[in-house]
């Protein structure tokens, strides 16, 4: 049974791909290669010789791993795999032998024609998609020189309906092959980099802890120099060193920094004290006040019913500190943020919104990411230190943001519980 055979090919030219998978995985689209040639060369030669014989013709796949060689192997891969076919169809032989060398030299024609469209294809679907187009294409090659072959032959005056049958059954087989052999390698080619990812993770990771231990050792001699600094201001009454208010500010800057990196290596809850949310966010504002004036922005706060936590407070402070911030640069002269904190029974719900310039979806996807910043003196680590430790204080962080109209950003803590 034709149906039988081609199926048996479709394993047969599925086989390279599962191998290569498997034993090599130096996986990238675009990349040539001879070794990917000669898989499917392999292949493509084993399904011309057992193909299905039938009408004088040999049916088989051997045009499979062709196209997938050429797309997935480049150029070389192509000709590796064609050389291939030209040697196993001389050793076959028979009367049809130049239509044998015509068909493969125009199927392999198609996929080198497309293979640098399918190069640039960003998405696993529009290759997969490619990969389909490039194997209808040697079946309409087939198709044609069928045709040419029965009409030189003479053989028949009409087709036979089994040879339709048998022509339909060809063509959808070799699409399904394509298709599922070029979702084979997109899969095989996923996993490749997902593992590549993971490599440079840990990488990042190890890179991470070693930053971090440097900024410890840092901070130390930095706050001995801000002491000193802070003493020779409180000396200087003449106002002869007019650059310390710089220094100390960026010494405060370079202090803020590190203490972000720390969190951002480990964000861990040391000193648990209860204390009161409402007055504590008052705090926090007044400590932004100055900032907020500067620009020429309304900064309030708004409390509601008292409600008690228990959790890091410096923690908190900084996560909320650097929220506001961020609220606070968004924000345009005249433009206000509001804090404002709700409880709903065991829950508070502190809400930061600003009328600044907002994010639109794509930043807001990568809002919290390592170093992402559209600042120009931004680092991209306070975002994502914030939601690590409310993450870490079992909270929640949601964002909800309007280019142009502003940002709230909404934060889930649970309350102390109180056994009585
Ligand atoms: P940095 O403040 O150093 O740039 P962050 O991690 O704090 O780093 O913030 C990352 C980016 O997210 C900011 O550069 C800004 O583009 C965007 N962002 C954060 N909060 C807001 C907000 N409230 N409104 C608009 N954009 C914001
Ligand atoms: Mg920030």
């Amino acid at each position: 049974m034709i149906i039988e055979k081609l199926l048996l090919h479709v394993l047969i030219v599925l086989a390279p791909i599962l191998i290569h998978s498997l034993f090599f995985s130096d996986r990238q689209i675009g990349r040539p290669s001879y070794f990917i040639g000669m898989l499917h060369g392999l292949t493509g030669s084993l399904c011309m010789l057992f193909a299905y014989e039938s009408f004088g013709l040999y049916w088989d796949l051997r045009y499979v791993p062709l196209v997938l060689a050429t797309l997935y192997g480049g150029m070389r891969g192509g000709l590796v795999v064609l050389a291939a076919l030209l040697l196993t169809r001389t050793y076959l032989g028979g009367d049809a032998l130049v239509f044998g060398y015509l068909s493969s030299f125009l199927a392999a024609a198609g996929p080198m024609l497309i293979v640098f469209r399918f190069n640039k294809a960003e998405t696993k679907w529009k290759r997969v998609r490619w990969a389909i187009l490039a194997g209808l294409w040697p079946a309409f090659v087939q198709l044609g020189i069928l045709f040419t072959y029965i009409g030189v032959s003479d053989k028949y005056e009409f087709l036979p309906s089994k040879l339709i049958y048998f022509i339909v059954i060809f063509g959808i087989i070799q699409v399904i092959g394509s298709g599922f052999a070029a979702l084979l390698h997109e899969a095989s080619i996923e996993k490749y980099r997902l593992q590549e990812e993971i490599f440079r993770s840990e990488k990042l990771n190890t890179l991470g802890e070693m930053a971090a231990s440097i900024a410890h050792e840092v901070r130390n001699p930095l706050t001995v120099v801000k002491g000193f600094l802070q003493l020779m201001q409180a000396d200087d009454k003449k106002g002869q060193h007019t650059y310390l208010p710089l220094v100390l500010s960026e010494l405060d800057r370079a202090e803020s920094i590190i203490s972000d990196y720390l969190n951002f290596a480990k964000p861990q809850l040391e000193k648990l004290e209860t204390f009161e949310l409402g007055g504590f966010l008052k705090d926090a504002v007044q400590l932004l006040n100055p900032l907020a004036l500067k620009k020429g922005i309304v900064l309030s706060c708004q409390t509601d019913a008292p409600i008690t936590l228990e959790t890091d407070r410096n923690q908190l402070r900084q996560a909320i500190v650097n929220l506001i911030k961020n609220a606070i640069e968004a924000t345009p002269e005249e433009g206000s943020v509001m804090v404002s904190m709700t409880s709903y029974g065991s829950e508070a719900e502190i809400k930061i919104a600003d009328t600044g310039i907002g994010m639109t979806k794509e930043q807001l996807a990568k809002l919290g990411s390592l170093y992402y910043t559209t600042k120009e003196t931004g680092t991209g680590l306070g975002t994502m230190v914030s939601l690590g430790i409310i993450d870490a204080m079992g909270g929640k962080t949601v964002y909800s943001s309007q280019p142009g109209k502003g940002t709230v950003v909404k934060i889930c803590l649970q309350a102390k519980a109180y056994s009585s």
